[in-house]
């Protein structure tokens, strides 16, 4: 989906996948291709650049945080995409995990709440020369309606709950991932639609930034 095959921290890039991915039980081909590729150093400040590729998530201003590698992958590998697939994602954040989707799928629906970010987010996506990521600020926990339905749905935050509007976002066979439970630590949730209804599956613990919005949590500043 981009021409951006950077060479720079290819090492690190494939320590990362053998290190903490593969050997953790991460098996599909095109995540790990994928993840061999986005140039993750780049979605970090400058400062922060040879810190890039460890076993960790990273700040990224805004009270915010780029996602541990393993957790972009696992998430990603729950959504079993399709190269014609259509994902939506909440929380664009760094713009890392939304570049390994556009690798994945056919385009990229993501929504971020913080305009300031966004913008800074933007500018990289553009950089880097993706042409299949569509963006907007506002609250994903409603969703993308107009957009809808959806393939696959990944949210980056945790939620108290599963936001009602991005189960009905959901194609019939769509997956949704997103992280349920308190502020502190959350089970990460996958959740299929069928033709008769939804199958809920947990399938590990996982800890999250707070997902803010009407189906998310209450947002203590306003
Ligand atoms: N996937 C991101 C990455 O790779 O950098 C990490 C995202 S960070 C853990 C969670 C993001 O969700 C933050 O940028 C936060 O502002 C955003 N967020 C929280 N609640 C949101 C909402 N209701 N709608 C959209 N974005 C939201």
């Amino acid at each position: 989906m981009t021409g951006s095959d950077s060479t720079e921290y290819r090492h690190e890039r494939e320590t990362m996948v053998v290190t903490q991915l593969e050997n953790r039980g991460i098996y599909n081909q095109r995540v790990l291709d994928a993840m061999r590729k986005v140039p993750r150093h780049l979605f970090v400040e400058k400062a922060l650049r040879d810190q890039a590729y460890a076993d960790c998530p990273l700040p990224i201003g805004y009270d915010q945080t780029i996602s541990q590698p393993y957790m972009v992958a696992e998430m990603t590998q729950i959504l079993e995409l399709l190269p014609h697939d259509r994902v939506l994602e909440i929380g664009t954040g760094s713009g890392y995990q939304t570049a390994v989707l556009a690798e994945l799928a056919s385009r990229v629906y993501s929504i971020e709440r913080i305009h300031g970010l966004l913008t800074r987010t933007m500018k990289q996506i553009d950089r880097l020369g993706y042409d299949n990521i569509v963006t907007k600020c506002s609250d994903g926990t409603d969703g993308w309606l107009e957009q809808s339905p959806f393939d696959a749905i990944i949210v980056t935050a945790g939620s108290p709950r599963v936001p009602e509007p991005l189960k009905e976002q959901l194609n019939i066979g769509g997956r949704l991932v997103i992280p349920v439970g308190d502020g502190f630590s959350q089970i990460l949730m996958k959740i299929t639609r069928k033709e008769d209804g939804f199958i809920e599956r947990s399938m590990m613990g996982c800890r999250f930034v707070k997902l803010i919005g009407r189906h998310g949590w209450e947002d203590k500043k306003t």
